[in-house]
């Protein structure tokens, strides 16, 4: 494991600029969703439970061996749901004082009814949110969650982090053929929330069927060893999130572009 660095990148991403990735989870796929775009490929380790998987220590000496100077923000995502990991607001306060650098953490959004996570997340400079459904069917279709965590309460957590985050709070939403027809449902819920963006994606990547490592950063999994899922146009994302933008007044953007989380 020692050899294995927690920092990764900086990758290009669309939405970021040059991004340095770093994975607090990199010892295997760890979340506590299994959506059915996933990036990653399968997650191994289907849980809700926090622990430490790397040592703060090792995390900081890795960025410090890094080129995070080249980067234009440090992005908390890798190989799972970051807020799985006990130590993120000690690793989150380590990279501001390391690097001044603007600090994003992309989030499942399944954590956020506990107080401690929504309180370590308030060191981050932005939190891009996931929420793919509006119904309670189709959020266990899409994002195969554990037990225990359900649409309800992950709308719960959003919000209350809402209330007690001053910084940046986007919501991500993943686009495809089983939530196409749900637009007034989400933003019925994107008015109770009112983040200050939302994003709409839709996977354009072939799911790989294993995890490996470096799924976590930018990488193409090859159409042989990848599935791909029934793909939605560029057409249907753009009227999707018009449609949302006109019945919410939110700022909304809209990407082909699949995620790790
Ligand atoms: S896309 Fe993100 S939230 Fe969904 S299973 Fe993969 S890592 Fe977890």
């Amino acid at each position: 494991m020692s050899e294995v660095s927690t920092v990764y990148g900086p990758v290009n991403s669309w939405r970021l600029g040059r991004s340095l990735g770093v994975d607090l989870l990199c010892v295997n796929s760890i979340c506590s969703f299994r959506c059915v775009y996933c990036q990653l490929g399968r997650i191994n380790v289907h849980t809700a439970e926090r622990r430490v998987f790397v040592p703060t220590r090792k995390v900081l000496e890795d960025l410090g061996r890094s080129a995070w100077r080249e980067a234009d923000c440090v992005t908390l995502s890798g190989s799972g749901e970051p807020t799985l990991a006990e130590n993120l607001g000690e690793v989150i306060c380590g990279i501001k004082l390391l690097t001044s650098k603007p600090v994003i953490v992309l989030t499942n959004s399944t954590r956020l009814t506990d107080a401690q996570v929504r309180r370590e997340l308030c060191g981050a400079d932005a939190i891009f949110c996931k929420l793919d459904a509006a119904d309670e069917k189709t959020f266990r279709r899409i994002n195969r969650p554990v037990e225990g965590v359900t649409l309800r309460t992950v709308v719960e957590g959003i919000k209350k982090l809402r209330a007690e985050y001053a910084g940046h709070l986007a919501i991500q939403f993943m686009l495809t053929p089983l939530n196409i027809g749900k637009c007034a449902e989400l933003a019925r819920i994107l008015l109770e929330v009112r983040p200050n963006k939302v994003q709409i994606n839709t996977p354009s990547r072939p799911v790989a069927r294993e995890w490996f490592l470096a799924a976590r950063g930018n990488l193409r999994v090859d159409a042989a060893c990848g599935s791909r899922l029934k793909q939605l146009t560029s057409s249907d994302v753009a009227r999707f999130a018009q449609e949302v933008a006109r019945l919410t007044n939110l700022k909304v953007n809209a990407r082909a572009q699949s995620c790790a989380s």
